[in-house]
């Protein structure tokens, strides 16, 4: 089923090539035990790899089932390696916090089979290696031997025609290495199995064929195979498709995120280039979010279960993905191909009604208690910090908006908002004795009053210099700068900073706290509440008369701390919620909108006239007049060069030492290294870079000509002219939201098509990068 034509291959590693496979021609049988013997640095591991496609050979052909992959895509490799290949390292390479079932059901969970079905298989798997019985425990409390049978019914859960296996018992004495070997005799009865061994006596004794290697050639096979003499035959097995990431997941609901975006132009282009980068951290992030949350499973015992007000069906949007991917011919040739994601993605929104569920939960909550270790609430309260100290001008901690130059998080949909939140500053468990089996105090004391607040170290004692920025122990300027120079395309100098913090740094940290119903002041002339939180006057005013919030403690996870399941960062107390929603009840503001509810106070006007504002039919100049749309283009000199993209700041997405392995806080010290740049990725700047077409610039041109006589007829009907005013100029306009959208809905097409085509190939090189 497999056979290798002159397969060779090289490393280049600086000026120097090294030859790590010279013309390799091998053929398997489907069902063998081959020992790939030779000295270290003969090539068996890169021929392993090869052979699992793991790695691709420079020239020559891996054929499968007598097919060429040669023209085999990274998803066809995926549903290759996901399928028919089983893989045992001499490391074992088991994931330390998750169990052993964990482990083996992993292999599972990568080619989309059901849970039920994973966990007997899995258990199954375990079984048939003996370790049934240990199937709850860790890696780290099983012996080599044991670690390693894990590691082969991992591979052999699903059921492979292939298995390879690298110095399975080099780290093995030699009694645990019988039964190694003996367990993989056994499985080579009805698959292939290709082992890989410097242990010439190892080889003799078990395998039934011995090839060995020297300087990258075959220089003896035992039991050679010409499948053309023996008639070769072909076998198939149902190939299930690899299951789409949450990779292309994540680029999809961005793409809806990007047609709504776009505030001005250049922020519009600014943002995408900043949010691919960002974007593509954070799908990181998110591999990294669900280790924490198998980190959580271990801590709190059981998955802690959150309901939310509105949720939204992931699976759907794999769902969707998946359709997107499909390959089917349409029925007839020149027939369109519909694709309902749209009809999907919203079908797949729902709300809850937590207000019932809360009341639910307390009625009967001795009931819930003998199930839940804990029942937390959380309200959709954000405390509003302010730096204590204001002479420098107001410095807003939290919410944190240092990227909202890039566009980040504003406009966004709540969803991905969240997704790419900065803020350092979360809400501690209402279950305090979580915290306190895995966290030691360092200084200060756990906090009492609501307006206590804790800081969270990483393991040893780490702090992010973003959380230093923030909380202004490092100047927060140069941050600010870094974010500007990113915005504007500049080359962004890092600030050097040689000095050293210390725990007191973080005890003195002084905050205001800031009601944000305080953020509006009443104008009886106009009967409307006004938004002061520009006003820098007001704000140092303000933060002057805030609550002080105490940093009571610094914790660090402790030495037994399986998991540090709170990223680092600052912590109040659920009690400070309770009090932020108890003073915000009794403030004016709000008093006076729940007075009336059906009308806006920041406006006077009803929320339905509101909405009848924004709706299509308000206003349709086109229905009083004509416009000839090129004079009115010529009339006024819209500044194309600000639409012209520097193909070289584009090209500025630039990932290329890109270090990865400080990601996600606390906890993360199993994670494998990951650093990796673009050239890693075998991605080409170059490619990433789309110029606005400029049939485009030339639609907005006149879309923006036509939205301003628009304007000025309508100025013109509600009697602007006869009180003597002046009409707003062309670039005030400009600034106008009608206008805005205008250029949204342009720029925005425009860049989503491009992050689009980013994404796609992000998505496709993180994808193979991270398998
Ligand atoms: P073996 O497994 O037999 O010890 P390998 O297949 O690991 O041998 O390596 C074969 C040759 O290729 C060695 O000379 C090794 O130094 C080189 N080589 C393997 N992997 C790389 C790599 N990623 N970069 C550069 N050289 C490599
Ligand atoms: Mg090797």
């Amino acid at each position: 089923m497999l056979e290798l034509h002159s397969i060779a291959k090289s490393y280049e590693t600086g000026d120097l090539s090294q030859v790590a496979l010279d013309g390799v021609s091998l053929a398997f049988r489907d069902s063998e035990f081959v020992a790939i013997l030779g000295p270290s640095g003969s090539g068996k591991t890169t021929l392993l790899n090869i052979i699992g496609g793991l790695d691709h050979a420079d020239s020559g052909d891996l054929l499968i089932d007598g097919i060429s992959t040669k023209d085999y895509r990274s998803k066809d490799w995926d549903t290759f390696r996901n399928n028919r290949v089983g893989f045992i390292f001499q490391s074992y390479n088991l994931i330390p916090h998750q169990t052993v079932l964990a482990n083996v059901e992993l292999a599972l969970t990568l080619s989309g089979v059901g849970r039920e079905e994973r966990r007997q298989r899995a258990l199954e798997a375990l079984r048939k290696v003996g370790l049934a019985e240990h199937a709850k425990k860790r890696p780290n409390q099983l012996s080599g031997g044991q670690a390693q049978r894990v590691a082969i019914a991992r591979a052999l859960v699903n059921d492979p025609e292939i298995v390879l296996a690298d110095e399975p018992t080099g780290a093995l004495d030699s009694k645990t290495s019988t039964q190694i070997m003996d367990l993989l005799r056994e499985i080579a009865q009805d698959r292939l199995v290709v082992m890989v061994t410097h242990n010439p006596e190892l080889a003799e004794e078990y395998a039934t064929r011995i090839v060995s290697l020297a300087d990258g050639r075959i220089v003896s096979d035992s039991r050679p195979y010409d499948p053309e003499a023996e008639g070769r035959r072909e076998r198939r097995k149902e190939i299930r498709p690899a299951r789409m990431g949450f990779l292309t997941a994540l680029s999809l609901s961005f793409n809806n995120l990007m047609t709504k975006k776009g505030r001005t132009i250049m922020t519009a282009f600014a943002g995408s280039i900043g949010i691919i980068g960002i974007a593509a951290i954070l799908a990181l992030a998110n591999g990294v979010n669900d280790y924490i949350m198998s980190v959580e499973e271990d801590t709190l015992s059981s998955y802690p279960i959150q309901i939310t007000s509105s949720s939204f069906d992931m699976t759907s949007m794999m769902g969707i993905s998946m359709d997107l991917d499909t390959e089917d011919e349409p029925a007839e040739a020149g027939d369109l191909h519909e694709v309902s994601v749209i009809d999907r993605m919203f079908s797949s929104f729902g709300n809850n009604d937590l207000a019932s569920l809360k009341e639910f939960l307390d009625d009967d909550a001795e009931e819930i208690d003998r199930y839940a270790r804990s029942v937390e609430y959380r309200y959709n309260v954000v405390p509003q910090v302010y730096n204590a100290n204001t002479t420098d001008g107001v410095d807003k901690i939290n919410p944190d908006e240092t990227f909202s130059a890039l566009g980040i998080g504003v406009g966004s949909s709540q969803f991905m908002a969240q997704l790419m939140s900065t803020d350092i500053f979360s809400e501690l468990p209402e279950n305090l004795d979580l915290v306190k089996e895995q966290y030691d105090l360092v200084s200060g004391t756990w906090p009492e009053e609501p307006t206590d607040v804790l800081m969270v170290l990483g393991r040893d004692g780490t702090v992010s210099d973003f959380e230093l920025y923030v909380l202004g122990i490092r100047d927060g300027d140069q941050l600010d700068a870094m974010v500007r120079q990113l915005a504007n395309e500049e080359t962004v100098e890092v600030a050097e900073d040689d000095a050293t913090y210390t725990v007191e740094d973080l005890m003195g940290v002084e905050m205001k706290l800031v009601l944000a119903a305080d953020y509006y002041t009443y104008d009886s002339e106009h009967d409307v509440w006004m938004d002061k939180s520009d006003d820098e006057a007001y704000m140092k005013g303000l933060i002057a008369k805030g609550e002080d919030l105490h940093v009571c403690g610094v914790i660090q996870p402790n030495e037994e701390a399986t998991s540090a399941f709170l990223t680092a960062g600052v912590y109040y107390t659920p009690e400070l919620v309770e009090h932020l929603i108890a003073e915000a009840s009794e403030s004016d503001i709000v008093k006076a909108q729940l007075a009336d509810p059906k009308v806006d106070v920041f406006n006077g006007l009803t929320f339905e006239e509101e909405q009848e504002g924004e709706g299509d039919g308000a206003f349709d100049p086109e229905s009083l007049f004509t416009i000839d749309e090129d004079a009115m283009a010529d009339a006024f000199q819209f500044d194309e060069a600000a639409l012209d993209i520097d193909a070289s700041a584009l090209g500025g997405v630039d990932l290329s030492g890109l270090d990865l392995s400080g990601l996600g806080g606390p906890g993360q010290s199993e994670m494998p290294d990951m650093h990796f740049t673009l050239e890693d990725l075998g991605i080409d700047p170059s490619t990433l870079v789309q110029p606005m077409p400029e049939e485009t610039v030339e639609q907005m041109t006149q879309a923006l000509a036509g939205g301003y006589a628009a304007y000025l007829q309508q100025w013109a009907q509600e009697g602007g002219q006869a009180a003597g005013e002046e009409p707003l100029t062309f670039e005030e306009w400009m600034d106008t939201e009608p206008a805005q959208a205008i250029v949204s809905q342009f720029v925005g097409s425009y860049t989503a098509a491009v992050t689009q085509q980013v994404m796609a190939q992000l998505t496709e090189a993180m994808g193979t990068y991270m398998n």
